[in-house]
Parts: C-alpha cells; sequence; structure tokens
C-alpha cells in the first residue's frame, strides 16, 4: 500500500479518484530493488539498473489520468521498465499489452506482475517497442515511457479511431514535453503539449548495454 504517496499526488493536483485509488492500493516498494525500499513512497524517480529507471509517481499518475480510462480500453505501454505503471493501467483499464527492450528488467516485471501479483489482464513481450504490438492492434490508448525525437510511425498505425497516444517527444537528453495526440472518429489526429519531462531515451533496435548502473 502507498496510500501516503497517493496523498502527496492529491496535494500535487492529480484529481483522477480512480488514478489515486489505483496508487495507493499498489506497494510501489515492490517494484524497486532493495537497496532503494526505503525511498519507494517519495515521488522521485529510482534506478533499477540497466541505467533506466522506475518513472516519478507525479509523472506515472499523470500521463495515467490523461489517458481518460474508463475501464474498458485495450492499452499499449512501451517501456515496462520496472513494471509499475503496467500494474498502474492494468487497474483501471480491459487489458495491457507491454514491451520491454532491456531482457533483464522484462524477466523482473514478469515475476512481478504475472508471478507476484498475479494481474489477469496483462501481457508482456521483450522487443522493441517502437513497432508496437501489430499482432494485438488496434490499441484504444498507447503509452510510451522514454523519450523519442519522433513519433514511431508504427504506434500512430496501432491507434484506433477515438484514442489517445501519449509519450514524452524530444531530444533524448535535452528538453522534452509529454504530447497527448488524439485520433478523432474521422481518423483526423490532434496534438497538445502537457508537460515539460526528462525521461531516459526510447532506444530503437538495440538495447542499452549490460552492466550500466
Ligand atoms: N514505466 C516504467 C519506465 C521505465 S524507463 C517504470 O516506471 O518503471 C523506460 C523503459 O523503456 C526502460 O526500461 C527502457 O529499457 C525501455 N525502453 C527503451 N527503449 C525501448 C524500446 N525501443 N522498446 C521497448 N522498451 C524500451
Amino acid at each position: 500500500m502507498s496510500v501516503a504517496l497517493a496523498r502527496r499526488l492529491a496535494g500535487q493536483g492529480i484529481r483522477d479518484p480512480r488514478v489515486l485509488e489505483a496508487i495507493a492500493r499498489l506497494d510501489r516498494g515492490r517494484f524497486v530493488p532493495e537497496a532503494h525500499r526505503a525511498e519507494a513512497d517519495l515521488d522521485q524517480p529510482l534506478p533499477i539498473g540497466f541505467g533506466q529507471t522506475i518513472s516519478q509517481p507525479f509523472v506515472v499518475a499523470f500521463m495515467t489520468e490523461r489517458l481518460e480510462l474508463s475501464g474498458d480500453e485495450r492499452v499499449l505501454e512501451i517501456g515496462t521498465g520496472s513494471g509499475y505503471q503496467t500494474a498502474v493501467l492494468a487497474a483501471l483499464a480491459r487489458h495491457v499489452f507491454s514491451v520491454e527492450i532491456v531482457a533483464p528488467l522484462a524477466e523482473r516485471a514478469r515475476e512481478v506482475l504475472l508471478g507476484e501479483l498475479a494481474l489477469p489482464n496483462v501481457s508482456l513481450r521483450t522487443g522493441d517497442g517502437a513497432l508496437g504490438w501489430p499482432d494485438a492492434a488496434p490499441f484504444d490508448r498507447i503509452v510510451v515511457t522514454a523519450a523519442t525525437p519522433r513519433i514511431p510511425d508504427a504506434l500512430i498505425a496501432q491507434l484506433a479511431p477515438g484514442g489517445l497516444l501519449i509519450l514524452p517527444l524530444g531530444e533524448p537528453h535535452g528538453d522534452q514535453a509529454l504530447r497527448v495526440i488524439r485520433r478523432e472518429r474521422t481518423g483526423a489526429l490532434g496534438s497538445e503539449d502537457v508537460l515539460p519531462v526528462r525521461f531516459v531515451p526510447l532506444t530503437h533496435g538495440v538495447a542499452p548495454k549490460d552492466g550500466a548502473p
């Protein structure tokens, strides 16, 4: 349980009671390495190995809120990482498909999400998320948790009419903005930048080198 964390996020402007409840019910400590467990309920990103981080809870909550989930959606997540955002999404959507490029992180997330938590509505895959998940497409929602200067074509192609895509857009170590893309029922695309952010880079085709801290 992370009740104190959810309360803090409410104080920072997260309004959706379903998002706050999902965060309160979930123990973020499960998703961080043991050395950082004591910091799990703080609103900050933490290292999870391989040069990657578990996202800051405020950003997870903010992105989830912007996805406007009603409970019936099929969601694609790119960048499983620790699996924390995956678990939050799984509490609020019909099914979450999540892709991670770093195999050991994908394995660890699989143990937590499918083993320990036994979430029935999560599917995981190891590979390049820039390609999406073609055989499960289209998706009502797509969320990318790593930054890219260009929206991968495959993700736009796999977004259902009426769907939303949210991703950090910008240079890997430079300025990035969280962009929300809406595909109208007519097929037209609209977009809006909603928050300045800092995410680790979305890699294309190659996983980051093992052994990075
Ligand atoms: N939501 C995750 C964020 C992890 S950081 C969490 O809170 O734990 C972003 C993740 O994206 C990293 O684990 C990184 O390995 C992964 N990633 C980077 N490029 C990717 C790609 N092309 N396909 C899939 N995952 C990718």
